[in-house]
């Protein structure tokens, strides 16, 4: 009958209910684990001036260690913003990447700017402006050296939290980028208010070049009209980038320059070739 069907429904549902939960607690509880026992890392991703070839900052992207697999943030990184544990895992992020530019300044007397991504949650969340603070604090980083990555969704999910929260973060001098742009539902006219530096035009406009060039023109146009910096996002040929040369767009991000990178491989290739390593003389 058609009530037992719908109560065969119903329990089939409350069943994969039960599974997507249970399913939801073991992966917070791992990821619990993971932050524990260190086996999160970040891989670096250069960002190069286009006309010049030389790479001016990097982008620190997640990875997860895991029974010797690395496992993408594509996986993780939603299971993390729904349970909360986005907020410890971002705050690693963030420690992390100030190590690093430490770390480089004192090796090689070398600043290079770092991006991190920010999730919505985390970018709501009330500890973000005091815990990127007082780790660029800490870690003696000058804030102009660290840029936040935030979706453009992120951005317009609450535009008068997102205006405020900028404001605060301008106002201590770390950088602001609208990650993916192109792919959420800006409000053109918010944007003109919202105190963002860079804009990276989403990868899925790059791969349409040459031939389907419209939104990749209208970025620019747009974001030049605004005075930001334009970063394309995603350049996996020769073809994409001569046209991004071409067009003007100032920097650029793609497999055609480099993958991300394991840290070591990131400073062996970017860093210690440029920059000799400084001798520290201890007098102990
Ligand atoms: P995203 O911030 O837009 O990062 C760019 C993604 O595109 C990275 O994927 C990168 O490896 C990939 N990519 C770069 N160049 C190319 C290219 O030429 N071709 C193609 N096909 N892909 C390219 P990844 O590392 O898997 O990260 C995926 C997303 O996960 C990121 O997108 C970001 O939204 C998120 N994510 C990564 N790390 C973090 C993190 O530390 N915190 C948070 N909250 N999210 C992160
Ligand atoms: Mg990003
Ligand atoms: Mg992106
Ligand atoms: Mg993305």
């Amino acid at each position: 009958s058609a009530k037992a069907a719908g109560s065969n429904q119903w329990a089939f549902f409350k069943q994969q209910m039960t599974e997507r939960a249970a399913v939801r607690l073991r992966t917070e509880a791992s990821l619990h684990d993971a932050l524990k026992h260190e086996e999160f890392c970040l891989h670096l991703q250069p960002k190069l001036n286009i006309e010049t070839g030389e790479v001016i900052g990097c982008e620190a992207l997640i990875r997860w260690k895991k029974d010797g697999r690395l496992i993408s943030p594509m996986s993780f990184i939603p299971v993390a913003e729904e349970t909360g544990i986005i907020i410890p895992i971002g705050r690693w992020v963030i420690e992390q990447s100030c190590k690093i530019i430490r770390d480089w300044q004192k090796q090689y007397n070398y600043a290079l700017p770092i991006a991190i991504n920010v999730a919505t949650p985390q970018f709501a969340d009330a500890s973000l402006v005091p815990d990127i603070k007082q780790m660029a604090l800490r870690y003696q980083v000058n804030p102009e050296l660290l840029e936040i990555e935030i979706t453009e969704t992120s951005l317009m999910n609450d535009i008068e939290l997102a205006i405020n929260k900028l404001e605060q973060l301008k106002s201590a001098g770390f950088g602001i980028a609208v990650d993916d742009f192109g792919t959420g539902y800006s409000s053109l006219s918010y944007l003109r208010h919202l105190p963002i530096t860079t804009m990276k035009i989403d990868r899925c406009f790059v791969s349409d070049l040459p031939h389907d060039s419209a939104i990749a023109s209208t970025i620019l146009m747009l974001g030049r009209q605004l005075n930001l910096k334009i970063v394309a996002e995603g350049i996996e040929n020769e073809q994409q980038l001569a046209w991004l040369k071409e067009h003007n767009c100032p920097i650029g991000q793609g497999f055609y320059y480099s993958q991300p990178l394991e840290r070591e491989e990131f400073e062996a290739k970017y860093i210690a070739k440029q920059h000799a390593s400084i001798t520290v003389v201890d007098n102990q």
